[in-house]
């Protein structure tokens, strides 16, 4: 699917929404430039599950972990990895493969790590059509 937004409360709306179809073991994976809006979508997304507490951008954490909505929330930003190996390090696997969860930022750091049934959000901008429009496609 591709969808178009007009300002970040339009992309925290839409992960919201995409959330109510999420299923314990599920894999997002968002890709897109800084600032693209990745955590912003994150964000509505754990509200969507019902997760009360800020979420906040894990960019110098990788890993936040949130409980206490209908399924377990794993935020991943793997910005900083150079490899695979250190999602490895931070016990990844225990996440990916567990019941609750995963969105992913900088999924491209560790695609070599993913398993195959993954869900793909791509976000861009389009600056011909203002600094806030984003393009957002899904492959599911
Ligand atoms: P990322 O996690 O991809 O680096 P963030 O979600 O942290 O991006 O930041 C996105 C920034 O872009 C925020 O400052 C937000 O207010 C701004 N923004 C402007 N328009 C949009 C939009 N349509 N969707 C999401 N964020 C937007
Ligand atoms: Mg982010």
């Amino acid at each position: 699917m591709i969808y178009e937004t007009k300002n970040r409360n339009e992309t925290f709306e839409l992960g919201k929404k995409l959330s109510e179809d999420a299923s314990p073991g599920d894999i997002y994976c968002l890709s897109g430039d800084l600032g693209a809006g990745k955590t912003a979508f994150a964000q509505g997304f754990a509200e969507g599950l019902g997760v009360k507490e800020d979420v906040t951008s894990p960019t110098f954490t990788i890993l936040c972990v949130y409980e206490g909505g209908r399924l377990p929330f794993y935020h991943f930003d793997v910005y900083r990895f150079e490899d695979s190996f250190e999602l490895e390090d931070i016990g990844g696997d225990e996440y990916l493969y567990g019941d609750g969860v995963c969105l992913i930022e900088w999924p491209e750091k560790i695609k070599d790590h993913l398993p195959e049934n993954i869900k793909n959000v791509v976000i861009t901008k389009d600056i011909t059509k203002g600094g806030d429009f984003r393009r957002i496609e899904t492959d599911f």
